[in-house]
């Protein structure tokens, strides 16, 4: 079945090809992702399989239009890699926030669409984007099954006392204002991932997952179920990110809107985008390899910055372990944790106490490939798994699919 997993930013469609025979035997045909959508000139990098990538750049006025060109290059003679249109069964989008409408993926009708754009006041970033995604596919391709997959459905198993903030009852009852997570397709595809290959029964387990990229959060998995993770209402809460300042004292928000007469807009982007690691670099760097190289070189500043972010992790496993009353597995994922060794070393090291134990020499070198870097003494186990969303948003799209024909 093959399958075409998008994943729709305000100006971008990143989008996946899949050939699925079955959930693990698959081939991925194309990938790529067209940015700058709306903007003067617009740029389409194509990765077809066994060819030749492609890069093109002109102006693409919205989504409808990139839509088409992205699909019209995926079935183009020279750089595409299926006939027509008629080849592709389903589409699969993912969705950031899905509320407490969705606790798994569903198949996109009028109720869905209604459900998604009402939980736009969560995300109004990005679910818009994925409704435009949506628009734009029915567009070309009216016919095809469409499958939405939620960031937050994976964590739709928390109990109220690992999801209510203790704020008064009301603004839950009236709004809905409570913790939703994220990352939740990635926590369960590295769950799942890291159980297998560490021989791990995931239905009598306990799993701490780390996700660790430009966006980070920490999830407790019990059992194959999502108690606790980190991030919150949005995913501004939880550790120190690229640009989001995570958890503080909520009195810091009023206290700065105050001193520096900011609106609640002003704020907001100040904490999701100016913060974090550009923010406490003073707009040097919102990415992890500069910091990496500017503490190699000495600079004091980076080297405060990767120590918050060794210690915000560090806190979140040590209080999901006590959440869960143990841990069999440790799993670090995404950008930062699958690239750069000495995080894993280091918070791991943290817990050395509890009898958890890395082998320097297999972590050093884990990259790319699934890996368990832990020693065979180690109480816990620890695994590098890379995560990969578009799969989940793949089998998921297949399964749905299939059960409609
Ligand atoms: P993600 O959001 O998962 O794509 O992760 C982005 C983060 O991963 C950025 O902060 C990058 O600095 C970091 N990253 C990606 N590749 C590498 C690499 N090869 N070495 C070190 N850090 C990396």
């Amino acid at each position: 079945m093959i399958i075409l997993v998008i994943n729709c930013g305000s100006s971008s469609i990143k989008y996946q090809l899949l050939d699925m025979k079955s959930d693990d035997v698959y081939s991925l045909l194309a990938k790529g992702i067209l940015e700058r959508i709306g903007m003067p000139m617009s740029k389409l990098t194509h990765k077809p399989t066994g060819k030749d990538p492609l890069v093109l750049e002109m102006p693409v006025s919205d989504h409808k239009v990139g839509m088409k060109l992205v699909l019209d290059t995926l079935i183009d003679p020279v750089h595409g890699v299926i006939g027509s249109f008629a080849d592709i069964d389903a589409v699969g989008h993912r969705i950031v926030q899905g509320a407490e409408y969705f606790s798994g993926s569903v198949i996109v009708d009028d109720d869905v669409i209604d459900k998604i754009r009402i939980c736009c006041d969560y995300a109004p970033l990005h679910n818009p984007a994925h409704l435009l995604g949506i628009e734009a596919v029915s567009n070309v391709l009216p016919e095809i099954t469409q499958v939405v997959t939620f960031d937050t459905a994976f964590h739709q198993t928390m109990e109220p006392a690992a999801y209510m903030y203790a704020l008064p009852y009301e603004y839950y009852s009236k709004y809905r204002v409570r913790r939703y997570g994220a990352h939740g397709t990635s926590h369960l595809y590295v769950s799942h991932e890291g159980a297998a290959f560490a021989g791990i029964d995931i239905n009598n387990s306990k799993i701490i997952t780390c996700h660790i990229g430009n966006g980070s959060s920490v999830t407790a998995i019990k059992n194959g179920k999502s108690v606790d993770t980190s991030m919150g209402f949005t995913p501004l809460e939880g550790m120190i990110m690229g640009t989001r300042c995570g958890t503080m004292d909520p009195n810091v928000v009023t206290y700065l809107m105050k001193k520096e007469g900011l609106t609640p807009d002003q704020m907001t982007d100040i904490m999701n985008k100016k913060s974090g690691f550009l923010g406490m670099s003073e707009g040097v760097t919102s990415d992890c390899r500069d910091l990496v190289d500017r503490r190699e070189a000495g600079d004091k500043r980076a080297k405060l910055i990767l120590d918050k972010l060794v210690l915000d992790i560090t806190k979140l496993v040590g209080g999901y372990i006590a959440e869960m009353n143990g841990v069999d597995l440790i799993v670090f994922t995404a950008g930062i944790a699958e690239n750069n060794p000495w995080i894993r070393r280091d918070v791991c090291a943290n817990f050395g106490y509890m009898g958890i134990e890395i082998d320097e020499e297999v972590n050093a070198k884990a990259r790319r490939d699934n890996a368990i870097i832990s020693t065979p003494a180690s109480k816990v186990k620890v695994a590098m798994i890379p995560t990969d969303e578009e799969l989940v948003i793949a089998r998921d799209t297949m399964h749905l699919a299939e059960g409609r024909k």
